[in-house]
């Protein structure tokens, strides 16, 4: 077979197994937003068949066979093929080294593991959750194992959430961004600016949906092909094709919903932004966890708490919520969107304090990997890193060691994404605010075209083509570095909370 032959063969086979996938993804939107309360049965067998077919699709053989193929004079593709074939070896052995008894069993444990979670939180026991965990642990160990990295498999899974990104790596980055933000949480505690949000309330549901899509819409997501709708857990599914965000309302949290609308308009844009053409190949996928929540945390934190923003919506705010602003003021606005109060969950933390969630959750996985904490050590542990790095000691294991999903469900490595996010986010917005000066100009009038197209032009456009330390440098001219990130914490919040301003 000729090399373009093969390579649009390796293609279709790939677009094949993600229009599967797709449908499943849909399937669990729609549990998520829509089933009835009755359909569960149902839909579990819609998702088991689907699921089935999807793993057989993703494990074909002809695409094993196509991509020898194409090994075998591989410096006669193009750019584009190339990285077509490494991505997709890549993603073949993950799928096909793994026996599908330890895919089954796998998929056993982590459906049971999480509902004993959910009780175990629920009643803030911990011993119940254990031997979940041990068990959890173990199959990461064997599947690491059959990817051969028996010897680092901590590192086999921060590089499946992020490729390019090591321990070593993280824990250097992590060192250098815990130096600049402790202190500047002890400055801001200490500081007798006080956030007063509960000053926001009484904020009708219908107004606040209105204005939440007034606003994803003027940052640039596109509802043609996209919606927003309402779920437990805000989250960002779908594809360029379809993309599917949903947000919730707190009555006692006002602006939580549009906060969380904003920040999954940005997962959202950036599927929006891959190449369409690409859709289902590698070159049409996003480039990993922390690159994804880049693109949230930007427009969720650079751009939707910040003062030009705000300058255009508050008005906006004002005339939809006129009862749950009188008698607030622009600065106490402006100072409860950027509260910032150390507490112990990390889903209701701040842009500041999140920081210190991740890092602990690090280090402990850090620790559980090589062998220095035992399950049974684990909530002294995490009770103790929370009192040294937030200040604070849970009350129960329900708000400590187990507020977080991602151990039920076997996701070690996971949570270094979300800070390095934020950094990627900061470096991002430190060239582009270089690059256009007077880019928040554009936000004060309502208009984010700039930032969208500077981000699909040099993150969005890229696909899965390189991988996260590349993507960044390219982007941004420098190695990914936690300096920026300090740099904009400095510059925001010491002017909000610190006399000096620096
Ligand atoms: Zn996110």
């Amino acid at each position: 077979m000729k090399h373009p032959d093969a390579v649009s063969n390796l293609a279709a086979r790939l677009k094949r197994a993600h229009v599967l996938d797709s449908v499943l993804e849909l399937l669990d939107w729609d549990e998520q937003v829509n089933l009835p309360p009755d359909s569960g049965g149902r839909r579990a067998e819609q998702t088991a068949l689907l699921a089935g077919l999807a793993h057989e699709a993703a494990t074909d053989p002809q695409i094993g066979e196509l991509l020898a193929a194409l090994e075998v004079s591989a410096e006669l593709l193009d750019d584009d093929g190339r990285v077509l074939l490494r991505e997709a070896r890549r993603d073949y052995d993950k799928a096909t080294r793994l026996p599908t008894d330890f895919v089954t069993e796998k998929a056993a444990l982590d459906s049971e593991a999480f509902l004993v979670w959910q009780s175990a939180r629920a009643a803030a026991d911990f011993q119940r959750f254990a031997p979940y965990l041990e068990r959890q642990l173990a199959m990461a160990r064997r599947e690491a194992a059959y990817a051969g990295m028996q010897a680092r498999p901590y590192d086999y899974f921060l590089d499946h959430y992020n490729p390019g990104m090591g321990e070593g790596t993280i824990t250097a980055l992590f060192a250098e961004l815990r130096s600049g933000v402790v202190p500047l949480v002890q400055a801001i505690v200490a500081s007798p600016v006080v956030p007063r949000d509960d000053l926001l309330k009484g904020f009708p549901v219908a107004a606040q949906q209105a204005l939440l899509r007034e606003v994803t819409a003027a940052l640039g997501f596109d509802f043609r092909r996209g919606r927003i709708d309402v779920a437990a857990h805000p989250f960002c599914s779908g594809d360029a094709a379809d993309t599917r965000l949903t947000t919730r309302f707190k009555p006692e949290a006002p602006l939580s919903a549009l906060f969380s609308a904003i920040h999954e308009s940005g997962h959202g844009m950036y599927e929006q932004g891959l190449p369409l053409e690409h859709l289902g190949t590698p070159l049409g996928t996003h480039a990993g966890m922390a690159v994804h929540e880049s693109q949230s945390r930007l427009w969720e934190n650079q751009v939707g708490r910040g003062r030009a923003f705000w300058r255009h919506f508050e008005p906006r705010l004002r005339a939809l919520f006129p009862e749950g602003l009188a008698g607030v003021s622009t600065a106490e606005l402006y100072l409860a969107i950027n509260a910032v109060r150390p507490g112990v969950i990390r889903v209701e933390a701040d842009e500041v304090t999140y920081n210190l969630h991740i890092l602990l959750r690090f280090a402990l996985e850090q620790q559980l990997f090589a062998g220095d904490l035992a399950v049974r050590d684990l909530p002294a542990a995490w009770n103790a890193a929370s009192a040294e790095m937030l200040g604070l000691t849970p009350g129960h294991a329900g708000e400590g060691v187990l507020q977080d999903v991602h151990w039920s469900r076997g996701k070690f490595g996971y949570f270094p994404s979300y800070c390095l996010g934020n950094m990627i986010a900061a470096q991002l917005w430190e060239t582009v605010r270089t690059a256009m000066p007077d880019l928040e100009d554009d936000f004060a009038r309502g208009d984010f075209t700039r930032l969208l197209s500077w981000l699909r032009n040099h993150v969005h456009v890229h696909g899965r083509r390189h991988d996260t330390p590349a993507l960044v440098r390219r982007a941004t001219g420098h190695e990914l570095s936690a300096a920026p990130l300090l740099r904009y914490l400095r510059e925001r919040y010491a002017a909000l909370y610190l006399s000096d301003g620096g």
